[in-house]
């Protein structure tokens, strides 16, 4: 056998030679490695960041009681995926540094792996990603990210507020989170500001109050920078503020 050879090619299913489908005499039927494979694709078009590749909801450690509510609620959610009734989305609320991007990450795996799709945005590679649209001739355009963004079954827009706010931004933002309200889609947002007011302020009530529509709060993120101490939340589901009263 050739040195290394096994390392080069690509492993192939004996059972199937590749083709992902078995032929009998009922006709073809899925192979055993078909699921794994759609796996694999799913999540390679989630678009999550390679310093995350690794985190799931387990791997937001820690025994405290705040974060042990936080992997509970977390996992519940995935359980109950996709929602049936009530505010379907989720919103974390919580200063830099806290954990909001490893458990949200954390949920879009969890849910992928159930067998959904996914998609990972963040808001300032996003707006990258539109404007190179413009700047040069890529094979996408704007639509078709708008598309994409907007169809997954799960989507995850992370650090929004993070962008210095103008008024084309503001309208794609609205355009994304509209479609997800229009077309009954689950999203979950992470933002640093520490309330809904806050983040009002920056990127005003249109997408406020449609996101209060559609997802349940989780707040009570701590104002230190927990990277210097671990991690420590709390979750509850806030009624407590209502963005345009
Ligand atoms: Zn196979």
């Amino acid at each position: 056998m050739a040195k290394g050879k096994k390392d080069v090619e690509k492993k192939v299913c004996e059972k199937c030679g590749g083709m992902q489908f078995i032929l009998t005499d009922e006709g073809p039927v899925p192979c055993e490695c078909r699921q794994e494979k759609l796996l694999k694709k799913r999540l390679k078009a989630a678009n999550i960041p390679r310093r995350y590749e690794n985190k799931t909801i387990d791997t937001f450690a820690g025994n405290d009681k705040r974060r042990r509510q936080l992997r509970n609620d977390a996992n519940a959610y995935v359980k109950g995926f996709p929602p049936t009734e009530g505010k379907k989305g989720l919103l974390f609320l919580g200063t830099t540094g806290c954990g909001k991007t490893h458990l949200a990450i954390g949920i879009l795996k969890a849910i992928i792996n159930k067998g959904y799709t996914g998609y990972y945005c963040n808001i300032i590679d996003f707006f990258r990603m539109l404007k190179e649209t413009y700047i040069s001739d890529t094979a996408y355009d704007e639509l078709a990210i708008l598309e994409r963004i907007g169809s997954a079954d799960f989507l995850v827009l992370d650090d929004l507020g993070a962008e210095k706010p103008t008024e084309w931004k503001i309208d794609r933002l609205y355009t994304i989170v509209n479609r997800r309200y229009e077309q009954n889609l689950p999203i979950l947002v992470t933002t640093n500001k520490n309330d809904t007011e806050e983040l009002k302020e920056h990127v005003g009530v249109r997408i406020v109050s449609r996101l209060y529509e559609m997802c349940q709060i989780i707040d009570q993120f701590p104002y230190e920078d927990y990277r210097m101490r671990g991690l420590d939340m709390s979750s509850h589901l806030s009624e407590k503020r209502t963005p345009t009263d």
